[in-house]
């Protein structure tokens, strides 16, 4: 992760609250999207781990007082995943194709952006305190699309012959991913949590 990841959550709080007055704010979602979709080709979800605001609020405010379960193994299945991103980008794309043309609607599509904002963060906040930090990420469409993007881009790679198996990496995967079972995921999102406590080096990207 980088220097800055930790302190990224306080931009999400920004747009979702402070957007109630100011829609303009919503507008920074456009940026987050195009990181998104810059990124991902190259470095699949990337962005998740190390960028995005909404990432670091649950890693950096709700795992303090998070109840810390199991994420459903439903969450990650594409049977969810997928009518989930077809919901929310078709209803998004409706509200937004609905405004244009209209008053103001220059707040008003900034409106729409914040709401989006504000829903989707406290989804991610009531899921991350009573079950994990990160169980919202593990269906959020914008992860989903990274995965699809580029999921077998800058993969993490194990080397079995130095592994012991004391699983020190997969209690620190905040996905919670079964790093020594299958290696590489596609919803790895490159946060390197496992590479630094892996204590036989066997783990890089
Ligand atoms: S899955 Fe969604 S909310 Fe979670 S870090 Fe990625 S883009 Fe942000
Ligand atoms: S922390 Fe390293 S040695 Fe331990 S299980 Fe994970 S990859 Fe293997
Ligand atoms: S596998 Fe490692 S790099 Fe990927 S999400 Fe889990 S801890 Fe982070």
């Amino acid at each position: 992760m980088l220097k800055i990841t930790p302190y990224l959550g306080i931009l999400v709080l920004i747009v979702s609250i402070g957007g109630l007055w100011y829609p303009a704010l919503g507008y920074f979602m456009l940026l987050i999207f195009a990181a998104i979709f810059l990124s991902s080709p190259f470095r699949g979800r990337w962005f998740c781990g190390n960028l995005c605001p909404r990432g670091s609020l649950v890693d950096f405010g709700v795992s303090k007082i998070s109840k810390k379960r199991k994420i459903p193994d439903a969450f990650r299945s594409l049977w969810v995943r997928l009518p989930i991103f077809f919901l929310m980008m078709g209803f998004m794309g409706y509200r937004v194709a609905s405004t244009i043309g209209g008053l103001n609607t220059f707040e008003k599509i900034g409106m729409i952006f914040v709401m989006m904002c504000l829903v989707t963060t406290s989804i991610a906040v009531l899921l991350g305190t009573f079950l994990s930090p990160r169980a919202w990420c593990s269906f959020c469409p914008m992860g989903t699309a990274q995965r699809f993007i580029g999921g077998n881009k800058y993969q993490l790679k194990l080397e079995k012959d130095k592994c012991v198996n004391c699983k020190k990496c997969e209690k620190v995967c905040p996905m919670q991913l079964k790093i020594c079972q299958t290696g590489a995921n596609p919803d790895c999102i490159k946060c390197g949590r496992c590479v630094s406590i892996c204590p036989r080096d066997a783990l890089h990207f």
